[in-house]
């Protein structure tokens, strides 16, 4: 697309939304596969139109504020991205915008005061519990709080699973293939401990070590997705102080926060070299649980169990889209005997929760998360897998309805189950 945005505007962590701006032809390919196109129909609301009023911003002839609704009604889920054939990196753009305009933005109290409540309590297991427990309180009147603080509530777990203490190293068993450190998250550790439990035994049972440093702490994504990048610097400095270097890869199992991870390259862009180099340095050692498990070979539970398990899988937006990690969790499950692996329709399509947009915009996520759930039904599954705690939360709430609503699950937790069926 052809522009006039002078670089000497942007300083040099904002030059970057540049080249996005400069590869889109207009073809739109992209609006087919984008959730806000295809919810609201209207051109402002999709990739190519964003891209355009982005540019319009940053050559001066609109002003921030007139473009923020559509700015904001994006989930970032860069779905346009895997549709682009242009090859438009549509997240590089999306992500320093929102940073960029957030400096000059004027929100309401409420809208203060709702992501303040989102930064504190998400990011910090032991808030987010206590949050979720004052949540529950609140329930019967959720519907007649500000919009935002009602999703909160609403979308708050009815009760949350004991906290589990996590070991700082786990060896290998057998010989050893390498040794890993994992991301243990944060609202992961209080939603679903159960998760990364399972990611050890299935790391360890093939042979690799986890080091699981104590003094990680949130992966920032929520942060930079919502455009407060000095809150996921932050967030990203303690983790550089906190994982070691040696080890073969720094393993997360959500997807939301391994995308955010690979993209310390790009928050710290423009800024002091020494961090860019350990940014750099971090983000290339950052794999998802699948992604690893794929490339080292991943040994299948060896089972007798000749019954058929019928998996529907989930793409994750921020494994599918923003990693462009299909098909290593579809090959561990196929190595499975007994599992039927079935593909929803519409499969590049959000579930809607993307990060805390079903908190921001709880109307588009609903109709996002039921349609989503629909498809999945439809293919007639036992279970339902996918990648991030962020869907599996969105796929459980929107089930709720279902008379007899199927069991949502993480990739490793069905690897881990059969081979511990097969031990039992
Ligand atoms: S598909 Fe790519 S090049 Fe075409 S309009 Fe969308 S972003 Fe631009
Ligand atoms: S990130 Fe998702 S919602 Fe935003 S423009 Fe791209 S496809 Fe649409």
């Amino acid at each position: 697309m052809l522009h006039n945005i002078s670089e000497t505007a942007l300083t040099p962590e904002y030059s970057g939304m540049i080249k996005p701006i400069e590869s889109c032809v207009h073809c739109g390919f992209c609006l087919p596969t984008c959730p806000t196109y295809s919810t609201m129909g209207d051109e402002m609301n999709s990739p190519r139109g964003r891209i355009f009023l982005i540019k319009e911003t940053l050559e001066g002839r609109m002003d921030p504020s007139e473009i923020e609704p559509f700015i904001d009604n994006c989930l970032g889920c860069l779905a346009c991205v895997s549709s682009c054939p242009s090859g438009v990196e549509y997240g590089e753009l999306i992500t320093p915008y929102r940073a960029w305009s957030e400096s000059t933005r004027e929100r309401s109290f409420t809208e203060k005061l709702q992501r303040f409540a989102l930064l504190k309590t998400i990011p910090h297991p032991s808030r987010f519990r206590a949050a979720s427990k004052i949540a529950h309180f609140f329930k019967p009147i959720a519907r007649h709080l500000p919009k935002g603080f009602g999703a909160m509530i609403e979308l708050a777990p009815e009760e949350l699973p004991p906290k589990h203490e996590f070991k700082d190293h786990y060896p290998a068993i057998g010989p050893q293939r390498g040794q890993v450190a994992l991301l243990i998250g944060c609202a992961q550790q209080a939603l679903a401990p159960r998760i990364n439990a399972a990611a050890i035994r299935v790391l360890t049972r093939n042979g690799i070590e986890v080091v699981i440093p104590k003094s990680q702490g949130c992966c920032g994504s929520l942060a930079m997705h919502i455009g407060e990048s000095k809150e996921a610097c932050r967030a990203a400095r303690k983790n550089f102080d906190a994982f070691p270097t040696d080890v073969d890869a720094i393993i997360t199992t959500a997807a939301g926060c391994g995308s955010g991870m690979k993209e310390y390259t790009h928050l710290f862009a423009g800024q002091d070299i020494e961090e860019q180099i350990q940014a750099n340095a971090f983000s290339s050692k950052v794999m998802d649980i699948c992604e690893y498990l794929d490339q080292i070979g991943f040994i299948p539970p060896k089972t007798n169990d000749s019954a058929e398990i019928k998996v529907a899988y989930h793409d994750a937006c921020h494994l599918a889209h923003a990693q462009k990690i299909r098909s290593a969790p579809r090959s561990l499950l196929q190595s499975v005997t007994g599992i039927t692996l079935l593909e929803p329709a519409e499969w590049e399509i959000c579930c809607g929760s993307a990060g805390s947009y079903n908190i921001e915009h709880p109307d588009t996520a609903k109709e996002l998360g039921r349609r989503k759930v629909a498809n999945l039904y439809d293919t007639g599954a036992d279970i339902i897998a996918t990648g991030n705690i962020g869907c599996l939360a969105q796929i459980e709430f929107h089930s709720k309805d279902k008379d007899t609503p199927i069991r949502v699950v993480h990739t490793v937790e069905l690897l881990d189950e059969v081979d511990r069926k097969e031990r039992c």
